[in-house]
């Protein structure tokens, strides 16, 4: 079991408890000291994924991972950043203990890591996932990116922000208007409805 974040193949067990249907494992990297937990267990079904039109399919993790990637394009992200956020993903929901899970709970937590790691990305996955149904969680969101691209480096993002119109950050009266935000030419995965 690698170190999810230094990739060290060496931890020591801390904890180790049974779980229903496996074990579960605290597990302290020796290289780089950050604490992890392994769930073990053994592989009766595959995780099933249930649509938003009730569709059901099996987990695919080549197809989670190309959607994030799509969200992540040009996004100045450390190497390793994508594989890591899906890992946490995965350990997400085998802790959610179900068989079956909803895309849109999956949508939701890739949306929860995202917030926190790069604000365009964010945006670009959460418009897919979320249709920003209510003008305020857009408007949040937009602000939230607007108080990153302010704080970094400004010519340099500039170049890696194709996909965002500038004029959304040009007056606050701008983006009191949703839609001058909403024109983000996005398209991840066939989520998209
Ligand atoms: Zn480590």
């Amino acid at each position: 079991m690698h170190c999810p974040y230094c990739n060290n193949s060496e931890s020591k067990v801390i904890d180790s408890r049974d779980a229903t249907d496996g074990v579960r494992r605290r597990r302290e990297c020796i290289r780089c000291g950050l604490r992890f937990t392994t769930y073990e267990r053994v592989q009766t079904s595959a995780l099933m994924v249930a649509k938003r039109d009730n569709r059901r399919e099996e987990y695919n993790r080549e197809k989670l991972m190309s959607s994030i990637q799509k969200a992540c394009v040009k996004r100045p992200l450390p190497t390793g950043a994508i594989d890591k956020l899906v890992h946490d993903i995965e350990i997400q929901l085998q802790d959610t203990g179900r068989a079956e899970i909803p895309s849109v709970s999956i949508g939701e937590m890739v949306i929860e890591h995202l917030r926190t790691m790069d604000p365009v990305a964010y945006i670009r996955f959460a418009s897919v996932y979320r249709d920003f149904a209510d003008v305020e969680s857009f408007k949040e969101a937009v602000e939230a990116l607007e108080k990153a691209y302010h704080s970094t480096d400004k010519e340099r993002d500039s170049a890696q922000l194709p996909l965002i119109d500038e004029t959304i950050f040009s007056t606050k009266k701008r983006l009191r208007k949703p839609r001058a935000g909403l024109d983000l030419n996005i398209s991840i995965g066939d989520e998209k409805r």
